[in-house]
């Protein structure tokens, strides 16, 4: 057998699990733009999901002091107290959620923490409604947890969002959860109160569950106020609130992520997460727990930059014909429709789809962007703005004169 490689004679001992799910396309760009950058060539990335900010100087601290004074072995599973409390104090100044520290479990980053929750609540059959353009994990996620994704299309004229009309024509005697990401990975567009109040009216006496991801809920531009589901007095029994610090505090690779949600689902994922990894690192929580609850203009900081970068090249984009997007009013993405791109000549090379579009960028022009095939939405293309304004004029240049 061949120890390297998968071929068709060891396939066949994989889990079916493992042959449902997909590779994340993300990482697969980010690696191939990496590949061309270490040959030398000038490629700007515009396909990375994480902030260009160091992790500030106080949170580092913070971490360096647990290691120094010996905060190096097992903690409790759903996360220690401290950092619980901070995340308590967190739903509550941020999001005007009131959750207890037993109501909140800490994870390896927001992915395990989104796991857990799936793990616990559902099973083979159940039908998890995932809007789309999703983030990329959602759906693999639902996969992994034996149940089934029910995509449900949206498109850059409606705004990205479902509507109460297409939740309710998609529910079912299976359906056992909605899962609704706003600010959203991959649009940046957010649901508004009333909008967010409308679609849990559909759900008001069913059993579904939510799954608010508010991994973005900080990074905000001003057209749209962050709204939390589990705000409504009669969801939040139902309601899974998932965030980090990930994105929030440019700690990505420090894995602290968490759910927020009534005891019994917290007793039920603490008891998963007891028996895959116990809990996520006891430094990393040290230093989470100082980073929610210490100085947070680093984040204002972090927010006018990428709100600048935001309309630097929303302005600059809208320029081109052929692109057609919304002005994200969160996260740090912008979703442009390339449809009007399709079918004509560029530089000798007939694009057909975004998936071409992003090959020609990449390859042609040095530019790594995230096809919407990705995404669920073919057509479109993720651009990520977590980069420097030179980077960014940089790739605005290359654009436009890929699309002249
Ligand atoms: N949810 C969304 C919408 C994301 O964009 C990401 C990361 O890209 C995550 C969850 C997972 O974040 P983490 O790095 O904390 O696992």
């Amino acid at each position: 057998m061949n120890a390297e490689t998968l071929t068709v004679e060891n396939e066949k001992f994989l889990s079916q699990r493992t042959k449902r799910v997909q590779e994340s396309p993300t990482m697969q760009i980010t690696t191939q733009a990496k590949k061309m950058m270490s040959q030398g060539l000038d490629v700007v990335s515009l396909s990375a999901g994480e902030p260009d900010f160091p992790t500030p100087d106080f949170v580092c601290e913070a971490a360096i002091k647990a290691i120094r004074e010996g905060f190096t072995r097992y903690t409790a599973v759903q996360g220690i107290p401290e950092l619980r409390r901070a995340i308590a104090e967190k739903l509550r100044r941020e999001n005007n959620l009131n959750y207890s520290p037993e109501e909140i479990l800490t994870s390896t980053g927001g992915k395990q923490a989104i796991m857990n929750a799936l793990l616990a609540l559902c099973d083979e059959g159940d039908e998890v409604i995932v809007p789309a353009p999703y983030w990329v994990s959602f759906p693999e996620m639902v996969k992994i947890a034996d149940a089934t994704p029910v995509i449900l299309p949206t498109t850059v004229e409606q705004g990205f969002k479902i509507t109460p009309a297409q939740l309710e024509a998609a529910i079912t005697p299976r359906t056992k959860m909605l899962i609704l990401n706003s600010p959203s990975n991959p649009t940046g567009a957010m649901y508004s109160e009333p909008e967010i109040r409308a679609l849990m009216q559909v759900l008001e006496g069913r059993d579904i569950f939510v799954l608010s991801d508010e991994m973005y809920d900080r990074f905000t531009y001003g057209e749209v106020e962050h709204f939390s589901p589990a705000r409504i007095e009669n969801m939040r029994d139902r309601v899974i609130t998932s965030n980090a610090v990930s994105k929030t505090y440019s700690m990505t690779g420090w894995r602290v992520g968490y759910i927020a949600a009534p005891r019994w689902i917290i007793e039920a994922a603490s008891k998963l997460q007891s028996q895959m990894s116990s809990h996520t690192s006891s430094i990393s929580q040290k230093a989470a727990a100082v980073a929610l609850i210490g100085d947070q203009s680093v984040v204002q900081l972090m927010r006018e930059e990428f709100k600048k970068r935001r309309d630097f090249v929303y302005t600059e984009l809208s320029k081109i014909r052929g692109f057609k997007m919304n002005l994200p009013e969160g996260a740090f993405y912008m979703f442009p429709s390339v449809e009007g791109l399709l079918g004509k000549m560029h530089d000798g090379v007939v694009l057909h789809t975004s998936a071409d579009v992003a090959e020609y960028l990449l390859k042609k022009h040095l530019v790594a962007t995230v096809p919407g095939e990705a995404f669920g939405a073919a057509g479109y293309l993720r651009l990520s703005y977590a980069a420097s304004m030179e980077e960014l004029q940089k790739a605005v240049a290359r654009l436009k004169k890929a699309f002249a």
